[in-house]
């Protein structure tokens, strides 16, 4: 019976909710391609987390261990997926478009000599061949490309949120564990420390307040800033967003940025300040309940989505705001 492979990532030593949709999707394409399903967990202590996936209804989960897979070293991880595909020959491997995902992704496709469709946003069985439908957004979201590829494994790398998170299940998968034969002269980069990053999470925000390219100086984000604490009163968790301008001078972490290339969020408002509205910027924002829009030009496409506008100039406008709300 062929195989749908799909890489376990984890997150602070738990299951990644990117890994819970990637489950999701291999069940729903098992159905249509009469395969089985398998997850595979790399690292030096697999154990844990092994036992953690197995919940979630894979027929197996093979655990890759290794001292040289600890942590994430990128050589020794794409050293022992090529190694594991090369046992299993799985017809489909997906992988989140995540960070590990891009970095091993790529390489293992060249390994294997197979094709890689990257950030994919829908996948689907072919019924005339079984081969894996493609779908991802192209042109800077302004298409979609519908992709087939030859080539075995059927490799992809999926964005998050195409598929919902799967619930776990009362049966447990079959646990295999496998020791990939890496050796040091493999590891050509080394990692020498993890610094932890607080990362914004701004789709758990009620009301993202963002800047973009109409903030003239970095220093400007503190009024920003003020606004989001006055209305954190009424409004609970308000947070700092941006346009990708904001982001590329280096004032904000790419975790703030709005936007196809950023975080798509549907907060109860959001509020635009200095951002013109973009095509890549709006599918990152269109579908929040209320949009209410700072901008000095009238014509401007922000206004034409927004629910309420202002017309002016932030430097005058959000410390006037701020006095009202403060009362
Ligand atoms: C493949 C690709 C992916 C992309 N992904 C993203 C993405 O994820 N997110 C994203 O945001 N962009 C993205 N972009 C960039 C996008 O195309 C736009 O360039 C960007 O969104 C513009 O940002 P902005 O609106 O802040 O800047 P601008 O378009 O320059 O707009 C600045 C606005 O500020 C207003 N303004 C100026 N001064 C003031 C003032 N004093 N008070 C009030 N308003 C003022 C101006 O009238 C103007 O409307 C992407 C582009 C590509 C090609």
């Amino acid at each position: 019976m062929s195989e749908i492979l799909i890489l376990v990532e984890s997150k602070e030593g738990s299951l990644d909710k990117k890994t819970l949709e990637l489950i999701q999707g291999a069940s729903v394409l098992a159905k249509d391609l009469g395969a089985s399903t398998a997850g595979v967990v790399a690292g030096d202590e697999t154990a844990q987390l092994a036992e953690a996936v197995a919940a979630y209804g894979l027929d197996k989960v093979y655990r890759l261990e290794h001292p040289l897979l600890k942590g994430f070293q990128p050589d020794a991880w794409v050293g022992a997926l090529e190694w594991l595909c090369k046992e299993v020959a799985p017809k489909v491997f997906l992988i989140s478009h995540s960070f590990v995902g891009r970095e091993v992704a790529p390489r293992l496709a060249y390994r294997l000599n197979t094709e890689l469709t990257t950030d994919c946003t829908g996948l689907k069985v072919d019924p005339s061949d079984k081969g894996l439908i493609r779908t991802k957004p192209i042109y800077g979201g302004n298409a979609v490309a519908i992709v087939k590829t030859e080539g075995s494994p059927q490799l992809v790398t999926v964005r998050k949120g195409a598929f919902d998170p799967i619930e776990p299940t009362t049966t447990k998968s079959e646990i295999a564990p496998m020791t990939p034969p890496l050796d040091e002269s493999l590891i050509r980069v080394k990692s020498l420390k993890t610094v932890a990053q607080e990362v914004v999470e701004l789709d758990k925000a009620n009301v993202v307040i963002s800047g973009g390219r109409g903030i003239a100086e970095k220093d400007d984000f503190e009024v920003l800033i003020a606004l989001a604490k006055a209305l954190s009163k009424t409004h609970g968790k308000v947070l700092i967003g941006c346009s990708r301008p904001v982001v590329d001078k280096g004032w904000m972490s790419s975790d703030h940025q709005v936007g196809l290339t950023g975080s798509m969020i549907s907060p109860e408002a959001y509020v635009a300040i200095g951002i013109s509205g973009a095509v890549q910027h709006l599918v990152g924002m269109i579908r929040s309940k209320k949009i209410i829009a700072i901008n000095t030009d009238l014509g401007c496409n922000m206004f034409k989505v927004a629910d309420y506008g202002v017309v002016g100039d932030y430097k005058e406008i959000l410390p006037a705001l701020i006095r009202k709300l403060e009362g």
